[in-house]
């Protein structure tokens, strides 16, 4: 799950990171009198959408009046934002934040994740802040710092110290790294992220350190002991397929190819990924139905498959261990009459009523293409998605 830059800012603080003062708004009014309520000469206005990049977009800007705060807030509010990171559809802006300007003397990078490789969570950090870590990452690999934490210790003094110093802060600002860092250490543990990243986080002409971006990412599994940051939850910001999905009870995620799966069991459902890979096919979508499918869930997720305009074929692959062969193949009957499906339907059926399954697909009368293994239903998939030309 994520939040937006706003809610970050309360959970640093939470946690006592230092962050500019500022207020998230509504309307052009609300933008001005925050701006008011803040003081001082200058103002960033920044759009809340759950993206980054919003720099290059033209997603956070300067202001130094309070009349420019509201004309800013008045352009933005309703504008789509389009960023390197929201694709060619960008995401319509509702709400902003309105913070103290700060005066910046080194822009940085700071920020925690879960690396698998190592199975502990990776502090990072670099000089090069306020650009796209991964581009930093690719240019100038030697520019990042990469520290493991231990979950016992914590981040220790010695080595936030150390850190701190790699990235280019001055002796008299290393104490304030360190703390800054502990604590985000301990908003990352505590609010059971999976990325808590700073960028830019920012050494001030007056020789502060203050985070000025805050981006979360929060381990779903963990959610139900997070009851404050789940009511942080805006599902305006959220794929309305994926919501739809979840409320059904089925693990969906909409992905950039043209092969929808429809699979049951995570596992099984990333195999068949893999599979659709490996023969040069890009899925879909990701979609688990979960072990004890009923034929009205397979209805739903192929209702839901279906609304993706750039499918082109469809790929069942089902192993019938609880959930028996024969029910999927109603619940894929039933929702292919109902949605007078277009695209090439392509089935792989294992297990439990294997047999009455295939009878089932056979006898519907429908234009069904079988296949016998996994290899075998993703080339079939791939070369039914590449003949099949959409209806004018
Ligand atoms: P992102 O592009 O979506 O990651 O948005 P950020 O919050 O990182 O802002 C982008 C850039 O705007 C930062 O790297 C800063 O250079 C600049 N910026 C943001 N807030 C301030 C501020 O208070 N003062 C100044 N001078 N620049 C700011
Ligand atoms: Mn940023």
């Amino acid at each position: 799950m994520n939040i937006h830059e706003y809610q970050g800012k309360e959970v640093l603080r939470q946690y006592g990171v230092a962050t500019p003062r500022g207020f998230v708004c509504r309307s052009p009014d609300e933008a001005a009198e925050a701006a008011s309520r803040i003081g001082g000469r200058a103002w960033v206005v920044k759009a809340q959408i759950h993206a980054g990049g919003r720099g290059k977009g033209g997603g956070v800007k300067p202001a130094w009046s309070v009349d420019e705060v509201r004309r800013h807030a008045g352009q933005m509010l309703g504008m789509t934002l389009q960023t390197p990171q929201t694709g060619p559809e960008g995401r319509v802006v509702k709400q902003l934040l309105v913070e103290e300007s700060v005066e910046i003397d080194k822009e940085l990078y700071l920020g925690f994740v879960v690396d698998r490789n190592s199975q502990r969570v990776a502090l990072m950090a670099s000089s090069e802040g306020g650009m796209d870590i991964e581009e930093v990452a690719a240019r100038t690999p030697e520019k990042i710092h990469r520290l493991f934490i231990n979950p016992d210790t914590g981040l220790g003094v010695a080595e936030a110290d150390g850190i701190a110093r790699r990235i280019g802060i001055a002796d008299r600002a290393v104490v304030q790294a360190r703390v800054l860092m502990q604590n985000l250490w301990q908003a990352f543990d505590g609010s059971d992220a999976s990325l808590a990243e700073i960028n830019p986080l920012v050494l001030t002409r007056d020789g502060r350190v203050i985070a000025l971006d805050a981006k979360f990412d929060f381990d779903d599994n963990a959610l139900f002991r997070q009851p404050d940051i789940v009511a942080m939850r805006d599902l305006d910001e959220e794929d309305p397929v994926e919501i739809e999905a979840s409320d059904a009870g089925l693990s969906y995620i909409a992905l950039d190819g043209d092969i929808g799966c429809l699979v049951n069991g995570a596992g099984l459902a990333m195999a068949t990924m893999d599979a659709i890979k490996l023969y040069g096919g890009e899925p879909a979508n990701f979609l688990d139905v979960g072990g004890g499918a009923t034929a009205d869930k397979v209805a739903e997720a192929v209702r839901l498959m279906l609304r993706n305009p750039r499918l082109k074929a469809v790929l069942v692959n089902i192993f019938g261990g609880i959930m028996k062969c024969d029910v999927i193949a109603h619940g894929v009957v039933d929702a292919v009459r109902e949605t007078g499906l277009k695209v090439p339907l392509i089935v792989r059926m294992k297990g439990t009523n294997e047999d009455l399954g295939r009878t089932i697909l056979a006898q519907s009368g429908l234009s069904i293409i079988n296949a016998d293994d996994m290899a075998e239903a993703a080339q079939r998939a791939i070369g039914a998605a590449s003949n099949w030309e959409r209806p004018r």
